[in-house]
């Protein structure tokens, strides 16, 4: 048996991979519903059981157990191998639109199915789609981050003296701060995470820990784009569909984590400026 754990707070449903121990062969289960949480008894933990059958035959069962302090599942059949299964993590989209990143979820999780599609090409297409889906997913991140930071720095003087002293965009014309911002967000990218991680800490600053693998996948991104995945060394770089599972989740809770963030980030000034 192994164990693995997840996040309940963000996890809805998890979709198992395993490599079979009879085939040898990825399966992948189908969505597995996560068991409410007991939130009248914060001791107990809820317990979903499934049974999932490889294409060969193979029967596996699955135990999904959910309470306030510990989450985590069970996969009886399997040994403990790290690389024998992959855990994926889907949160609910949102049935509102209160969330700031809901069109950028609503992207990634409608990747989740475009990957499966090209999983079915052939191996050249499937290998070329599957780098460009990639590099979007990163792109993405990118796009969120400038779709929802650029009013937030505009709503205040001191998030725009910092921004300037920072970014210090446009430096020789003689517009205004305001315009030197709204030209920077219509013209630059924050695709660097390096650009990211100062405007976060240091214009609003907020605590954002950018996870290493995203850093990364910054960088399989750019040869991905501007080399045409070729690599330094000169190999041809190939995203494997689990690279890119990973990268969506990685994107999703990096997005997710932003968001939370800024939602506080703004609730904090609002209540400031109601008692100023
Ligand atoms: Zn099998």
């Amino acid at each position: 048996m192994i164990t693995f754990n997840y996040d309940n707070i963000s996890t809805d449903k998890i979709i198992l991979e395993i490599k079979c121990i009879k085939c040898q062969k990825h399966t992948k289960t189908s969505m597995l519903q996560v068991p409410p949480l007991d939130l009248d008894n914060d001791l107990n933990i809820k317990t979903a059981v499934y049974k999932h059958k490889c294409d060969c035959g193979q029967d596996y069962t699955v135990k999904i157990y959910n309470g306030i302090y510990k989450s985590y599942g069970e996969i009886m059949e399997l040994q403990c191998e790290k690389d024998d299964f992959f855990v994926d993590e889907i949160s609910d989209i949102p049935n509102n639109k209160d969330t700031i990143y809901y069109d950028t979820l609503c992207a990634l999780n409608n990747n989740l199915s475009i990957v499966e599609n090209i999983d079915k090409l052939d191996d050249n297409n499937r290998d070329y789609l599957y780098n460009l889906l990639f590099a979007n997913i990163i792109t993405i991140i990118d796009a969120y981050i400038k779709i929802s930071t650029e009013s937030i720095v505009l709503s205040n003087d001191s998030y725009i003296d910092r921004f300037i002293n920072i970014f210090n965009p446009y430096k020789c014309t003689k517009s205004s701060s305001e315009e030197r911002i709204i030209n920077f967000y219509n013209k630059k990218s924050f695709q660097s995470l390096n650009y990211q991680d100062k405007l976060f800490n240091d214009v609003f600053g907020l605590d954002i820990r950018i996870d290493n693998s995203l850093l990364f996948y910054e960088t399989i991104r750019n040869i991905i784009i501007h080399r045409n995945s070729i690599a330094e060394q000169g190999f041809v770089y190939k995203v494997s569909k689990k690279n890119l599972l990973q990268a969506i989740n990685i994107a999703k809770n990096h997005i997710a984590l932003i968001n939370k963030k800024l939602i506080n980030l703004e609730t904090n000034n609002l209540i400031n400026n109601l008692y100023q």
